[in-house]
């Protein structure tokens, strides 16, 4: 613990915000804020109420490790458990105490060795440290199609459900067949009227478990170990390495077996061959982010389900017209259309040192040493920020082997190393140099499809190695990168 306590920033009350904050509290860091833009905590969690809303990262997994869950209900975690599990565990950890809420950072400056921050409401504070958790996927792409204000039904974003719209036995049109559009059509098959999945790009649907777990098992989930032992660490973690050997090596056989897998299931789960064909994509699984679904083929042949794949001309007072001249007569209309992946920070303003801003910065694309620090961004620390195993693996993870990261560099701070932690421009274009050229043997970069991996200049933007790869990256800083000589304690 430092002497002198540092006045630190979280920007965020979503997972990453929530693991920040509880962390720094457990290394005795006494002058914390978060501060949240909404009025509680759980972030995408929160912003994402669809029907069918699901993770598709094993329940157990999809905790914190230090505070497991025994309580989830199914292999895969439903929305509306997440966000009750962060709420929970926000309040065990005394995060609320520490969250301004309904404050919203608009701009960060870096001025005299400390952040100072601007918020819409007018208030202002300033920070030694500033770490921004505020979340990738967020910022909800509405898709360019005219006519949108004309529509006389109901028309929102999937990430702006509005509840107060009857959907039972209504006709709804979903634009989108990502993991949400997915997940949506599987929740409502059956329930709408008439349910039509527009498909711009067919996607690979990978099958999935998704079962409940018997009020036993949940009682038995209570002991650490009898949960420990469900959980099968080595079966998931040979998964996920399955999962990315499949996008960094397109010819290895974890790749030829999922894709055998995604081929088997449309070919067996899809009785109309005409159908079939409308649904199979012509670009390597896993090019797109997979899609994960138990029943979404189920869903789309029930008798009140429609697959149109025929493309949007647009949309009109009652409906939406295709490009054959057919008019789709619809209630409700729903954009699942995905986010603006290059967001970030941003639309904050941010401005380092020496006034550069993080606009220019990220000019060509957004970038990061290891996506936690940034040159000329001193002090300042991300989670879940660009070049990041985004998409990948679970966040949670992600998040947790950043923070140790962070607490790393955080240490030499308190230890009266330097006063300020910022990487050297050469180790971040070093890194870069390197990513973009792992990124273009991925299979998001060789599979044939566009998809919000890819950046404006088409380089996927994500981590393109392996899990190991980045827990092995995020165990101890290389301080040459930092200008710093390696602490005395190592
Ligand atoms: P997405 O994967 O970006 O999919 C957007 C969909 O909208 C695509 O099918 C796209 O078609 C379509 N689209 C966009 N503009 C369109 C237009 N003008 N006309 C017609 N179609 C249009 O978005 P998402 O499904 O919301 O998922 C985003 C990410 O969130 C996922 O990839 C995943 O990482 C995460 N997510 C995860 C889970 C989970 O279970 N863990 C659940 C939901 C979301 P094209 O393919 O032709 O571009």
């Amino acid at each position: 613990m430092p002497e002198k306590q540092p006045r630190i920033i979280v920007l965020g009350a979503g997972m990453a915000g929530i693991l920040a904050g509880i962390r720094l509290q457990q290394m005795d860091y006494r002058n914390v804020t978060l501060y949240e833009k909404a009025d509680r905590v759980g972030g995408t969690w929160r912003e994402n109420t669809y029907p069918g809303l699901t993770c598709d990262v094993p329940s157990h997994f999809y905790t914190y490790s230090f505070e497991r869950n025994p309580d989830w209900t199914r292999h895969l975690p439903p929305g509306p458990e997440i966000q009750a599990y962060f709420e929970r565990t926000a309040q065990k950890y005394g995060i609320n105490a520490l969250t301004r809420f309904g404050e919203e950072c608009t701009e960060a400056t870096y001025r005299d060795g400390r952040w100072h921050l601007q918020f819409a409401s007018g208030h202002r504070d300033s920070a030694d440290i500033l770490i921004a958790a505020t979340g990738v996927l967020h910022h909800p792409k509405y898709p360019d199609i005219s006519g949108a204000s004309t529509f006389q039904g109901a028309l929102f974003h999937s990430a702006r459900w509005d509840h107060s719209v009857p959907l039972e036995g209504r006709r709804i049109g979903i634009i989108g067949n990502g993991s949400t559009g997915v997940q949506i059509v599987s929740a409502l098959a059956g329930k709408a009227g008439l349910l039509e999945h527009y498909q711009r790009t067919p996607q690979w649907i990978m099958p999935v478990e998704n079962g409940r777990f018997s009020a036993e098992e949940r009682a038995a989930f209570r002991d650490p170990a009898v949960l420990a032992k469900a959980m099968n660490v080595d079966e998931y973690m040979a998964s996920v390495e399955a999962y990315t050997q499949s996008i960094t090596d397109i010819d290895s056989e974890a790749s030829q077996a999922m894709a055998q897998a995604c081929r088997d299931n449309l070919e067996h789960s899809v009785a109309d061959p005409v159908l079939r064909e409308q649904l199979r994509p012509d670009h390597l699984p896993l090019c797109k982010r997979l899609v994960f679904s138990p029943d979404y083929y189920q869903a789309i042949q029930h008798p009140q389900s429609r697959l149109v794949s025929t493309g949007i001309q647009q949309i009109e007072a009652t409906g939406i017209r295709t490009v054959d001249g057919e008019l789709h007569e619809l209630d409700v209309i729903v954009f699942a259309t995905g986010f603006h992946a290059d967001a970030f920070m941003r639309p904050m303003a941010i401005t380092g040192r020496d006034g550069v801003s993080l606009a220019d910065f990220w000019h060509d694309r957004p970038k990061a040493y290891l996506a936690v620090t940034m040159p000329g961004f001193p002090n300042l620390f991300m989670l879940n920020g660009p070049n990041g195993p985004v998409g990948n693996f679970s966040l949670i993870d992600i998040a947790e082997h950043q923070w140790g990261y962070i607490e790393r560099l955080m240490a030499r701070l308190d230890a009266g190393d330097c006063t300020e932690v910022e990487p050297s421009l050469a180790a971040m274009e070093a890194f870069e140099t390197e990513r973009v050229e792992a990124a273009k043997r991925t299979v998001w970069y060789r599979g044939g499809c566009v998809s919000w991996y890819l950046d404006a200049e088409g380089i996927p933007s994500s981590w393109p190695w392996n899990f190991q790869r980045f827990v092995d990256s995020m165990a101890e800083p290389d301080w040459v990168a930092f200008g710093l000589p390696a602490p005395l304690e190592t």
